[in-house]
């Protein structure tokens, strides 16, 4: 909670990197983007940002095509279903032979 000046309560919240810790490590799949496809990349222009807002670990830089920092992002996916452009798509960490390997 924030409040304005007039002493107003503001009801919101930003992303903050790193509040639930580094993730990386058990994360299963990871965020990867199609550049094509963003409509910030398309425009070059601050536009959209739907990845950023939403994204639960603030993990995603604010700017177009805004890489994701792989420490903090946790996997779960929802940069790619609120992308309005279906730029995102979420890939295994593990390659089919590493799935095979374990079952
Ligand atoms: S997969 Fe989740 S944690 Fe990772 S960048 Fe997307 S929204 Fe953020
Ligand atoms: S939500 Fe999709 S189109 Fe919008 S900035 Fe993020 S990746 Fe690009």
């Amino acid at each position: 909670m924030r409040t304005r000046d007039c002493g107003h309560i503001i009801s919101g919240s930003s992303p903050a990197k790193g509040e639930a810790g580094k993730t990386g490590e058990w994360r299963t799949q990871r965020p990867v983007l199609n550049k094509d496809k963003c409509l910030a990349v398309k425009a070059n222009k601050d536009i959209c940002f739907q990845c950023w807002a939403f994204c639960p670990e603030g993990a995603i830089e604010r700017k177009p095509g805004g890489p994701v920092d792989l420490e903090y992002c946790k996997g779960c996916g929802i940069c790619a279903q609120v992308c309005p452009a279906d730029a995102i798509q979420m890939e295994s960490e593990y390659d089919s032979s590493e799935q095979n390997k374990n079952g």
